[in-house]
């Protein structure tokens, strides 16, 4: 993997917005209206992201426990979708969203996956070491081509740090 610091986690995720829509305008010229589809839950920074960069936000419905419901992603994903998005975990609830199987959706779609890890990026790994039961979230599920995780939360460091990490 590979990354750049960035000044907090909502610039964190406004690159990875504009990665895909630029990933895209390489890929698939074809997209006039880039979308991306997220959980209702996704932290709004991605909806400001949506409004700089010119991409248009498709909320998932979420299920009783607040993770996103996969048959609802599943269905707003069309042929002008960019990247779908879902959270590790989510910060309204501190739920987490069902990384697997949306990374093996995107995986199956031919899409980008970003994982907002902007809270969870550094207590997961340190959760697992201690030995707890922790989901895969993380660059060993496939499928997921981005992360965030901010510095400035549960690292500790001062405001404002954060990192936005590809896969390659
Ligand atoms: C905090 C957070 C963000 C935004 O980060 P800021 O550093 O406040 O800009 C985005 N997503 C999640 C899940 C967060 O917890």
């Amino acid at each position: 993997a590979c990354g750049t610091m960035t000044s907090g986690g909502t610039e964190s995720l406004l690159l990875a917005v504009k990665m895909a829509r630029d990933h895209a305008r390489k890929k698939k010229p074809w997209i006039r209206r880039p979308n991306i589809v997220l959980p209702r839950s996704a932290h709004p920074a991605f909806d400001k992201a949506g409004e700089y960069f010119g991409v248009a936000l498709k909320h998932a419905a979420l299920d009783d426990e607040m993770r996103v419901d996969m048959k609802s992603l599943k269905k707003l994903v069309d042929r002008n979708t960019v990247m779908v998005v879902a959270s590790a975990p989510q910060y309204p609830h501190g739920v987490m969203d069902p990384i697997e199987q949306v990374g093996a959706f995107a995986q199956k779609k031919k899409l980008l996956f970003h994982v907002d890890a902007c809270v969870g990026g550094m207590v997961l790994p340190f959760l697992e070491k201690l030995g707890q039961p922790v989901p895969a979230w993380d660059f060993r599920v496939p499928g997921v081509t981005t992360i965030s995780a901010d510095l400035h939360k549960y690292g500790y460091t001062a405001k404002g740090a954060s990192v936005i990490m590809h896969r390659n």
